[in-house]
C-alpha cells in the first residue's frame, strides 16, 4: 500500500515507543522499572470513577455536540475562571481526545506550509512532529541550562521574523521541569502580542509546581493575549487518568469555530465517558492534586540527590514543575563501550539495567535522559540501584 510523501518520514512518538518497549520487556518476565512516559501512578478520585460508571450505565449513547456537552464546557469555563482568572464563554472551548489532540487541532488551524513556529528547547517530542507534519518550519530557541532551561524575552524577540506564526509555550515544561514565573510569562506574552504571534500554550502541568510563585496563563495576561492564545489543558496528569484521553482547547472565536469544524470532520467529540470524567474532575471536592503534589515533591527531592550519586550522571537544573528530571548523562554515555549517544544509551539501560527512560535527543537535548518520577518511591529507588549496578559492572 502506498504511503503518502507527507507521512513517509513520520516517526513513532519516542515517549510512547520507549514506554511500550519497556512495558513489553516487563511483560516478558523481566524485572523492568518503567520511568518513561509521564503516567501518574495514582488512582483517580473515587467520585471520578463513579461518574464514569454512572455515565456508562445511564447516560446517552447517541452522538453529542462536536465541541463537547454544553454543561461540561460551562463547568470548564467556571473552572478556568476560578483557577486561572480567565473569563471564557463556553463557545470558546472544544473538548478533545487528550491534550495531544488539542495541540494537533490548534496547529492544524493555525499553520500554513512555510510558517515558522518558535519552539523553545528542550521541547516535548510531539511538538516537532506536528510542526513538520503540517509543513511548518521549526525555529528552535535553546532554553539554556544556565537559565533553568528557559528562553529569555530577548532570545524570543531575536527569533521572530515576518514568517513567524506562533510560539509553542509549555509551562511547566515537559521534559525539563522548567517553570516560568508570572513575570516571565507576562514578558514573553507581551512580545508575542506586539508581534502578532499566536501562542499555543500547553498547560497540562499547570497545577504541578514546586514553588516559583503562582501559575500564569498567557491567555490571562490581557484581552489581546487571550485573542492570540490557544490554551491546551487536560486532566490526564492532574487527575491521574491519561488513558481516558480527555483534554481541551480554548481559543478566540471565530478561530475556535474552525477548530470545531476541523474536529467535526476528523474525530467528532471525545467519548461521553471521558467527558463525564472531566466534569467529575472539575467538581471534585478532594484536594487530589495537592495529595499527588506532596508525593511528587518527595520523589523529586529523593531523585535529585540519588541521581547525582550515579557515576557519570549530572543534574544542574532542579525541576520546578511537572514530574520529570532531565539528567546530563554525557559522561556515563562516553564511558560505556560500544554505545554512542543518548538513544543507544537508553536502549542499553533498558537491556542491561532494566530501567526504561526516554533519551534526551528526542527532546532536542542530546546527552540527556528524561526520568519520569510519576512512579512509586520503591520503583525510583530500585531504578537508581539498577542503573548504578549496571554501570559499576563495567567499572564505571
Ligand atoms: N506526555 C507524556 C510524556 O511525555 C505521555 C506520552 C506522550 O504522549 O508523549 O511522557
Amino acid at each position: 500500500m502506498y504511503i503518502s510523501k507527507q507521512i513517509s518520514t513520520l516517526q513513532p512518538s519516542a515517549t510512547v515507543a520507549f514506554t511500550e518497549k519497556a512495558k513489553a520487556l516487563k511483560q516478558s518476565g523481566r524485572d523492568v522499572i518503567v520511568l518513561a512516559a509521564g503516567e501518574p501512578d495514582f488512582t483517580p478520585p473515587a467520585s471520578v470513577r463513579e461518574a464514569v460508571a454512572k455515565e456508562a450505565l445511564e447516560g446517552p449513547t447517541t452522538y453529542g455536540p462536536t465541541p463537547g456537552y454544553p454543561e461540561v464546557r460551562e463547568a470548564l469555563a467556571g473552572y478556568l475562571e476560578r483557577t486561572k482568572g480567565l473569563k471564557v464563554t463556553p463557545d470558546r472551548i472544544v473538548f478533545t481526545n487528550g491534550a495531544k489532540h488539542a495541540i494537533f487541532n490548534a496547529a492544524s488551524v493555525l499553520l500554513d506550509p512555510g510558517d515558522e513556529v518558535i519552539l523553545p528547547s528542550p521541547y516535548w517530542v510531539t511538538y516537532m512532529a506536528v510542526i513538520e507534519l503540517l509543513g511548518g518550519v521549526p525555529r528552535i530557541v535553546e532554553g539554556k541550562s544556565t537559565n533553568g532551561f528557559k528562553i529569555t524575552p530577548d532570545e524570543l524577540r531575536g527569533a521572530i521574523t515576518d514568517r513567524t506564526r506562533c510560539l509553542i509555550f509549555n509551562n511547566p515544561s515537559n521534559p525539563s521541569g522548567a517553570f516560568y514565573t508570572a513575570d516571565e510569562v507576562r514578558a514573553i506574552t507581551e512580545i508575542c502580542v506586539d508581534a502578532g504571534v499566536a501562542i499555543i500554550s500547553d498547560e497540562v502541568y499547570d497545577e504541578i509546581t514546586y514553588g516559583g510563585g503562582p501559575f500564569l496563563s498567557p491567555a490571562a495576561v490581557s484581552d489581546e493575549a487571550a485573542d492570540l492564545t490557544a490554551l491546551v489543558g487536560a486532566f490526564s496528569k492532574t487527575y491521574a487518568m491519561p488513558g481516558w484521553r480527555i483534554g481541551y482547547l480554548v481559543g478566540p472565536q471565530p478561530w475556535i469555530g474552525k477548530v470545531t469544524s476541523f474536529q467535526g470532520q476528523a474525530t467528532h467529540h471525545p467519548s461521553a465517558l471521558a467527558q463525564a470524567a472531566a466534569l467529575a474532575c472539575i467538581r471534585c471536592e478532594e484536594d487530589f492534586v495537592g495529595m499527588m503534589l506532596k508525593e511528587f515533591r518527595k520523589r523529586r527531592d529523593y531523585l535529585l540527590e540519588a541521581v547525582r550519586g550515579i557515576p557519570g550522571f549530572r543534574v544542574d537544573v532542579p525541576p520546578e514543575g511537572a514530574f520529570y528530571l532531565m539528567v546530563d548523562a554525557s559522561e556515563a554515555i562516553a564511558a560505556v563501550p560500544d554505545v554512542s549517544g543518548d538513544i543507544e544509551f537508553a536502549i542499553w539501560l533498558l537491556e542491561e539495567a532494566e530501567v526504561g527512560l526516554v533519551p534526551g535527543e528526542v527532546f532536542g537535548a542530546s546527552g540527556f535522559l528524561r526520568i519520569s518520577y510519576a512512579a512509586s518511591m520503591e520503583d525510583l529507588e530500585k531504578a537508581v540501584d539498577k542503573i548504578t549496578g549496571a554501570l559499576n559492572k563495567l567499572g564505571i
